[in-house]
């Protein structure tokens, strides 16, 4: 595994493989890698010549200081798993590099899908998301891109992202890999106290509980029940628990057996806030 720290650098080395017709995959990532960032990897490697990872701890999408000071930073692990798992390029870019203080930061209208859901609670995150995964698109030019469905509104931010920059970059979902337990990974778990990654659990088995009952039940009442087991688990705040059209994200107002449902929850434990989702239909 070759490691690049400047746009020059790993742009010189890419520019050889595109020349050579090679297939580019890659996968964006913060770091404190784990068993849903490998499986990135893993579909990287299957559908790709060339499988690019990025670590970057990306400062514009945290409207939280402090959750961004306290994001976990594990990059001899990340680079030693990345080696392991046989990923062909790590860029490690640092702010300065992607940056650079003559570069004025855009603005990306992306309308109605960041005024709901993780955009209402957490103000500027996706312009943050869309300014780093822009300056990333541009160094590293992919044929395709691997994102997690774990962060279900992300990937129909990128989605729209790559429509408004006219990009020919193929965006590949991957499903959300998760603890035996249902608890999806991230790296946001190693936070909390054993105990408290048990209750977690909630979270899973009530999105199981609205995928078993969509069709049998209203979906207020499914609310009402879910949002009653996180709170009797640990669970301090609930954000939101949101039935929406899978492909809009519109909200779901009553069961309706036609459209495509996906059902995403944000919510607080021990100061950390999990976010999941399932599509139910
Ligand atoms: P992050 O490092 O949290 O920004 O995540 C980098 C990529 O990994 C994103 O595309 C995430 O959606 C994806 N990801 C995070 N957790 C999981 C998971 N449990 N399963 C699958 N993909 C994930």
């Amino acid at each position: 595994m070759i490691i690049f720290k400047t746009k020059k650098e790993i742009n010189n080395f890419l520019d050889k493989h595109r020349k050579a017709e090679q297939i580019i995959g890659f996968v964006p990532t913060m770091g404190a890698l784990h068993a849903g960032h490998v499986s990135l990897i893993e579909t990287c490697k299957g559908n790709s010549d060339l499988t690019v990872c990025s670590i970057f701890v990306n400062p514009t999408q945290f409207n939280d200081k402090n959750d961004f000071d306290n994001y976990p930073q594990t990059i001899e692990k990340d680079i030693h798993l990345l080696y392991e798992k046989g990923c062909d390029v790590l860029f490690l870019p640092s702010a300065s590099e992607l940056y650079p203080e003559n570069e004025l930061l855009e603005s990306y209208n992306l309308g109605f899908l960041e005024t709901i859901l993780e955009g209402k609670y957490r103000p500027g995150h996706f312009q943050g998301v869309c300014q780093v995964v822009n300056r990333l698109l541009k160094i590293i030019k992919p044929h395709r891109l691997f994102m997690g469905q774990k962060d279900y509104q992300q990937c129909m931010v990128i989605r729209k992202l790559l429509d408004l920059i006219n990009s020919t970059t193929n965006l590949i979902i991957c499903p959300t890999v998760r603890e035996e337990s249902g608890l999806a990974k991230s790296s946001r778990n190693v936070r909390l106290a054993n105990d408290d990654l048990q209750s977690a659990t909630i979270i899973h088995q009530s999105l199981m509980f609205a995928k078993d009952n969509i069709l049998k039940r209203p979906i207020s009442e499914i609310e009402n029940k879910m949002k009653a087991d996180l709170l009797q688990n640990g669970f301090e705040s609930i954000d939101y628990i949101a039935f929406c059209n899978s492909v809009s994200l519109n909200p779901i107002l009553e069961n309706s057996t036609k459209e495509n449902v996906v059902v995403l929850i944000a919510a607080t434990i021990k100061n950390v806030r999990l976010i999941d989702n399932l599509i139910l239909n």
